[in-house]
C-alpha cells in the first residue's frame, strides 16, 4: 500500500518526494505524465543545459496552451502560446535558471491573507527564510546572514556577463540605478540591478529532479513511474482514496492512504475540477459528479511581460544562461536577455515585467477528458493600475536603452505605450499561480488551507506554485522549492 501518492515529478513534487521518503516506514509513490531518467547521466544534454529552454515548436518535452491574454473589444484578441515542463523536474528542468527568493513584503501579504487562521505566523517572511535557506548552496554569499551554504541547489551569479547585459548595466547605472551584488539578500526588494542568482552549475540547470530526487531513488520505500497520466483523484465519499491514470493505451488505478497533488498550476486545478472540485454548475455542464464546491482555477496570477525588441551590433551571442542581470523596481522587473528572441542578427529583448499586477486570470475545463487542454484566461491589461505601470515602466526602459551607445529603439513610440500598444506587445513571463489559492475558512477564493489540504475533502493536498494566494514579486521557481520544503515539514508532522 502506498502512504503517500504524489502526482507530478515537477519542481515541488520532486523535492516533496525525497523529503517524504526520508523516512523508511513511509512509502512514497511519485507518477510523473512525461518521461524520467534514473541517473543524471541518462538525461538528455539539450534539457540540462543551462543556456537552452528545449520549448520549441519540435520539443517533446513541454504541454502546450493556448492563452488568451486580454480579450479583444475593439482590438484583436491577443493570445499566446503557453509550455510547462512535461519530463523529470517539470517545469524546473526547462526553465531559465533564474534563482531569485520573493522579498519579505510578499510575505506579509500572504500572512495578510490568513488573517483569523492560527497558522498565518507560519507564512511570515522570518518562517519561511530558514526553509530557503536551506534549499540553497550559494557559492558567493553562502555565509552572509540569511543565506545557506551546504543545501541541495547550488547558487551563483555570472562573474562574465554577456556583451549585452555589460551595456545595460552601464545604461542602467548612468541612469542613476544603484548596482544590487545579492538579489536574495533579506529582506529582499532593494531597487537596482545585479547579476541574476542562478541554480547552475558546469553549465547545467540543476533544479530539484537532479538536486534532491535521483540522490534519493535507491530507497527502498521510493518509486518512480513516468509515462503515467493521472485523469482523477478517486473518492469514498468525500476521502481521497487514489487516482485513476492512463500510460498510453493501458488505463489503471492506484490505491493511496493520501494524494498528494503537485502538477503545476495549470493541471494541478484541471486535475482538482475533473475529480468533481470546482464550481457545481460548470461541472454538471460538463457531466462531471460533484465531490466538493471550490473556486479551483478562478483567480489565477501571472507576471504580464511586454517585449521590446532593440538594435544593437554587438557580436554573436555566447553560451551563458538566459537571463544574467536584471534592473528591479519593487513591482517592476526589466531583463536585457542574452539569448536570442529572433533569429535577426543584431536585434536584442528587453522584457518588461509587472510583478504584481492587480489584474486576475480564470482557468476553467473545455471538457471532462484530460486530453482536453484548459481555457486560460489572463485578463491582462484589464486593470487601469497594470496599464499604468507597465506604460511608465515601458518608458523606464526606453530611458536606459536610449543611453546605450549604438542602440537603436525605435519600437518604443515617442510619447509614451498607450495601451494599444502594449496589446501589441504583451506576453508572459509564463509564471502562472494561485490556481488552487491558500487560505483561511472565510475566504471564498481559498481551495485549500494554510497547511495545503484541500478544502472539503480529506486525504487530498496541492503542493505547487497553484496554492501561491499573493502575486510574488519575483520569478517564482525559489518560492516554489521552498513551499514543498514547508510542505514536507507539515505533511510530516
Ligand atoms: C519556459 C519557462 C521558463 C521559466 N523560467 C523561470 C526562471 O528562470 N525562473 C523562475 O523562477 N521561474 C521560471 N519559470 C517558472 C517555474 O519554472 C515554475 O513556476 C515552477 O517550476 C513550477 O513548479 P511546479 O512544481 O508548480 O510545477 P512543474 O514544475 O511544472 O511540475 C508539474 C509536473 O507535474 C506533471 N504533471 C502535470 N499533470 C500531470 C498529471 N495529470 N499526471 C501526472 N503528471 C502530471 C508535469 O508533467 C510536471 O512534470 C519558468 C517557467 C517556464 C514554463
Amino acid at each position: 500500500m502506498v502512504d503517500t501518492l504524489i502526482v507530478g515529478a515537477g519542481t515541488a513534487g520532486c523535492l516533496l518526494a525525497a523529503r517524504l521518503s526520508a523516512d523508511p516506514d513511509h512509502v512514497v509513490r511519485l507518477v510523473e505524465a512525461g518521461q524520467v531518467w534514473g541517473s543524471a547521466d541518462s538525461i538528455p544534454r539539450e534539457v540540462l543545459r543551462a543556456d537552452l529552454m528545449p520549448i520549441g515548436p519540435e520539443s517533446p518535452w513541454v504541454w502546450r496552451y493556448r492563452a488568451l491574454l486580454a480579450a479583444g473589444g475593439v482590438v484583436p484578441d491577443t493570445v499566446t502560446e503557453l509550455v510547462r515542463g512535461r519530463l523529470l523536474g517539470g517545469s524546473g528542468a526547462i526553465n531559465g535558471g533564474y534563482f531569485v527568493r520573493a522579498p519579505a513584503g510578499d510575505f506579509a501579504s500572504w500572512s495578510e491573507e490568513l488573517r483569523g487562521d492560527p497558522s498565518r505566523g507560519d507564512w511570515s517572511f522570518d518562517s519561511v527564510l530558514p526553509a530557503y535557506r536551506d534549499i540553497e548552496r550559494d557559492h558567493d554569499f553562502g555565509s552572509a546572514p540569511g543565506h545557506g551554504a551546504t543545501g541541495p541547489i547550488p547558487v551563483r551569479r555570472v562573474t562574465d556577463p554577456a556583451p549585452v547585459a555589460v551595456e545595460f548595466t552601464s545604461a542602467a547605472a548612468e541612469a542613476g540605478f544603484a548596482e544590487i551584488a545579492d538579489l536574495n539578500a533579506v529582506p529582499g526588494a532593494p531597487v537596482g540591478f545585479g547579476p541574476v542568482p542562478c541554480n547552475v552549475e558546469a553549465g547545467s540547470r540543476i533544479g530539484t529532479a537532479t538536486a534532491y530526487l535521483l540522490p534519493a531513488l535507491a530507497r527502498p520505500n521510493l518509486s518512480v513511474s513516468g509515462g503515467i497520466l493521472v485523469t482523477r483523484i478517486r473518492f469514498h465519499g468525500t476521502r481521497a482514496v487514489g487516482v485513476d491514470y492512463r500510460a498510453g493505451e493501458l488505463s489503471g488505478t492506484i490505491e493511496a492512504d493520501r494524494v498528494v497533488v503537485c502538477a503545476g498550476a495549470v493541471e494541478s486545478a484541471a486535475l482538482l475540477l475533473r475529480s468533481g472540485i470546482g464550481t457545481p454548475a460548470q461541472l454538471r455542464e460538463l457531466g462531471i459528479p460533484v465531490i466538493s464546491e471550490a473556486p479551483t482555477g478562478a483567480w489565477f496570477s501571472d507576471h504580464p511581460e511586454i517585449g521590446v525588441e532593440y538594435g544593437l551590433d554587438i557580436g554573436p551571442a555566447r553560451p551563458g544562461v538566459p537571463l544574467e542581470y536584471v534592473l528591479t523596481l519593487d513591482d517592476i522587473e526589466i531583463r536585457p536577455y542574452s539569448i536570442p528572441f529572433t533569429p535577426e542578427p543584431g536585434i536584442h529583448r528587453l522584457g518588461v515585467a509587472l510583478m504584481r499586477p492587480h489584474s486576475s486570470g480564470v482557468l476553467r475545463l473545455r471538457g471532462a477528458d484530460p486530453q482536453h487542454p484548459p481555457v486560460l484566461e489572463h485578463r491582462y491589461l484589464s486593470e487601469e493600475y497594470d496599464r499604468a505601470a507597465l506604460s511608465a515602466a515601458v518608458d523606464l526602459a526606453g530611458d536606459v536603452l536610449a543611453r546605450i551607445p549604438g542602440a537603436r529603439i525605435s519600437s518604443i513610440p515617442h510619447g509614451g505605450a498607450d495601451s494599444a500598444w502594449l496589446r501589441a506587445n504583451l506576453g508572459t513571463s509564463q509564471h502562472l499561480s494561485g490556481t488552487c489559492r491558500m487560505g483561511v475558512d472565510a475566504d471564498e477564493r481559498a481551495v485549500v488551507d494554510p497547511r495545503f489540504r484541500v478544502r472539503g475533502v480529506s486525504g487530498l493536498s496541492v503542493v505547487d506554485l497553484s496554492v501561491a494566494p499573493v502575486p510574488l514579486s519575483r520569478g517564482p521557481q525559489a518560492t516554489v522549492m521552498m513551499i514543498a520544503e514547508r510542505a514536507a515539514g507539515y505533511l510530516t508532522s
